[in-house]
């Protein structure tokens, strides 16, 4: 059987008592940017998320999060999303009979993540709030009703999402110098911090990457030293104001000697058509963020030569189709006859 349960076991919280749950997630492709590199005289490669078997890396930490509920006898999960973990929650719930709620803020969820969530089953509910407040309310029904909150407080998921950064060292032999992520509750960067220092403990590496975390501007708390009440971005993934994880985060890009940063809707727009028109790879907008950040950096301070670069593109760019859509010229449509599509391609 393929999965983190299985692949990474040794290294996870597992007993007999804890379930073998697995959607075969993981094992996702570190794609090498061989044009977008060559531009920029970087070793450069996408770790693509949005391979995983709900289109995002949510899956690594959701699959022992949900076997660990289930080893502690919940009879239920619930969760607060901005959409991905809500899709992966319903999933795994579904894969294990589990009930499943989820609170999404109201009209701010892409729509492939909405119709995950319902397909799988999952009791959905909108809430007339920001993802914060939703959070708040999951945790009180966690506390009042006994249901296991899979939200990144839980901390099986942020040791599960761990196994993304033993990966991309087992396939490149060590890490990278630097890794670029985009930051929302910053549960992530953390796991990803957490998971280059566990590997170098085992002696199964030598050095550490610098840890870059990249923010919508709109929603940049990590960048501008406060809380934002009204987080705004087309990135919805990562439209949070108060991240759980903020201490953490921050103290793996300063231990790392990385840093943080933000970039516009209109940078992180231009990543996500960049990345698929110059490398056939469609990500979710959140997660061109990291491009961006990337992109940014070149631009302001230059990149050493030659370092090796690894990007997070942490969800799948068909979960948001409307993104994509609202940034694209129209089609051309034609008559069914040959002239007509004739004249169109002499164009
Ligand atoms: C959840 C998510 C993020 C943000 O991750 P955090 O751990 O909340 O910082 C970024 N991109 C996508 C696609 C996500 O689903």
């Amino acid at each position: 059987m393929r999965g983190i349960l299985f692949r990474y076991g040794d290294l996870l919280p597992l007993t007999k008592a804890t379930p073998r749950l697995s959607l075969c997630e993981g094992q996702t492709p570190l794609i090498p940017l061989t044009n977008l590199g060559s531009d920029l005289a970087v070793d450069l490669c996408v770790k693509f998320e949005g391979a995983n078997p709900t289109g995002s890396f949510k899956d690594r930490g959701m699959v022992l999060a949900v076997a660990k509920a289930i080893e502690g006898g919940a009879k239920a999960v619930v969760c607060a999303s901005t959409g991905n973990t809500s899709a992966a929650a319903a999933a795994y719930a579904a894969r294990a009979n589990l009930p499943c709620f989820v609170l999404l803020p109201s009209g701010k969820v892409a729509r492939g993540k909405l119709a995950q969530a319902l397909i799988y089953g999952a009791r959905v509910i909108s809430v007339r709030g920001n993802f914060d407040r939703a959070l708040d309310l999951a945790r009180k029904a966690s506390e009042e009703l006994g249901l296991a909150i899979v939200n990144s407080v839980n901390p099986y998921r942020l040791l599960g999402q761990q196994s993304a950064a033993w990966e991309i060292c087992d396939e490149l032999g060590e890490a990278p110098d630097r890794l670029v992520i985009p930051v929302g509750n910053a549960g992530n960067i953390s796991a990803y911090w957490a998971g280059f220092n566990r590997y170098r403990e085992l002696g199964r590496t030598r050095d550490l990457p610098q840890m870059i975390g990249v923010q919508a501007a709109g929603a940049s708390p990590l960048v501008e030293g406060h809380p934002f009440d009204e987080p705004e971005t087309v990135a919805t993934a990562i439209r949070i104001g108060r991240p759980v994880n903020a201490e953490k985060a921050k103290e793996a890009v300063r231990e790392s000697g990385g840093r943080f940063l933000a970039v516009s809707d209109e940078e992180i727009l231009a990543a996500q058509r960049l990345l698929a028109s110059r490398e056939g790879i469609f990500a979710e907008p959140a997660s061109c963020a990291s491009l961006a950040g990337l992109l940014r950096l070149h631009r302001e301070e230059g990149l050493p030569e030659g370092i090796r670069i690894v990007a997070v593109l942490t969800g799948n760019g068909l979960k948001d189709p409307d993104a994509a859509l609202n940034q694209v010229p129209e089609m051309v449509e034609i008559d069914d006859r040959w002239e007509s599509l004739r004249e169109v391609l002499a164009r």
